[in-house]
């Protein structure tokens, strides 16, 4: 059944960002609602450990944290659901929003932290090896490689800092880029290629990925489609997607100024965006950083936000 419901505040998205700024605006009596989105708890809940948040020592599983946040943001009232925002309508206040159930809800103002989610190649393998040996993420998975043996797809900025990251860990690291060239800044480019432990493979592509209990190496493909077309098996522990990341704004495009790639734009260290009461906060906005801390921190900036501007304007 439609419906349409009323909020000071509403949050969508439940990953670092979403659950620190509904722990803020629950504290600050904004009485928010929280969408949780497809995936509650966002990317950290497809990651195994968690070592590099601060304030954990012996690090905590992803999942686990993810729990926390949301136990800590339903101890100051936040009313989480679950569900996606599907329609938005900023063209005057309140802002209304529909959720894919229906209901619409009308906010003053509005905490998109809807994130970012890793491109993947689409091999059936990849799903079956997440987790084993398969990540889109080398700061958050690249320390259980020490030692080892690893790939990362992609030749662009994010593949060349995560390459030279991962050397850092590993005893090798193979780059798998399907142009004869580096799409990456020169900066980035010469790094990787003067990095004695970073192989670059070329004109490659992936095919499958192979292993009995867990990764054990990937099914290669040299110059596809050519005369010298070579197909071969490189064994690996690990195999790190760096092939881009889509941030989740479509449902917003009409409304929001967003950059090519579609990261929400913000006023340059705040979490504004184009339309006043609207914040965005997390990794729909950042395609540089993309960390959990980074995300929490923006997240406790766009409700100090939100509580200031609905003070600014009586609500
Ligand atoms: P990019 O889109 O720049 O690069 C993606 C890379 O992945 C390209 O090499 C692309 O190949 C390859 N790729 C895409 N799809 C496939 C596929 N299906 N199979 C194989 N390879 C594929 O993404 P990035 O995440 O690297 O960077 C995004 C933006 O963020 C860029 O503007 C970048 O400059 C910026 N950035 C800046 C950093 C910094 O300044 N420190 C760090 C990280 C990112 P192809 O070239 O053939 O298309």
């Amino acid at each position: 059944m439609d419906s349409r419901e009323y909020t000071r505040c509403l949050i969508i998205g439940s990953g670092p960002a979403g659950y620190t700024a509904a722990i803020y605006a629950g504290r600050a009596n904004l009485n928010p609602i929280q969408y949780v989105g497809l995936q509650m708890g966002g990317q950290l809940t497809q990651t195994t450990e968690v070592e590099n948040f601060p304030g954990y020592p012996q690090g905590i599983d992803g999942n686990q944290m993810m729990m926390d946040l949301r136990k800590q943001a339903e101890r100051f009232g936040v009313d989480i659901r679950d569900g996606i925002i599907t329609k938005a309508d900023l063209s005057k206040q309140p802002y209304v929003l529909t959720t894919d159930r229906g209901t619409e809800i009308e906010a003053e103002t509005v905490i998109i932290a809807t994130g970012a989610s890793a491109k993947y190649l689409g091999l059936e393998d990849e799903k079956k090896y997440n987790g084993q040996g398969v990540s889109a993420c080398a700061t958050c998975d690249g320390f259980f490689y020490r030692k080892k043996v690893v790939a990362v797809v992609g030749g662009g900025d994010t593949a060349c800092e995560e390459a030279t990251y991962l050397a850092g860990l590993c005893s090798k690291v193979y780059m798998i880029v399907r142009k004869p060239y580096l799409r990456a800044s020169e900066v980035m480019k010469k790094r990787v290629e003067d990095n004695e432990k970073i192989e670059i493979l070329y004109e490659h592509n992936t095919l499958g990925l192979y292993g009995e209990n867990g990764l054990e190496g990937a099914h290669l493909i040299k110059r596809k489609g050519e005369a010298d077309e070579q197909k071969y098996d490189l064994p690996l522990n690990g195999f790190f997607l760096a092939i881009g990341h889509k941030p989740n704004t479509d449902v917003f495009k009409d409304w929001l100024d967003l950059d090519e790639v579609g990261y929400i734009k913000t006023i340059e260290g705040t979490p504004r965006t184009n339309i006043p009461g609207v914040f965005a906060a997390g990794d729909c906005a950042d395609r540089v950083y993309r960390q959990a801390v980074v995300a929490a921190g923006s997240g406790c900036k766009a409700a100090l936000e939100a509580e200031r501007y609905l003070a600014d304007i009586n609500k």
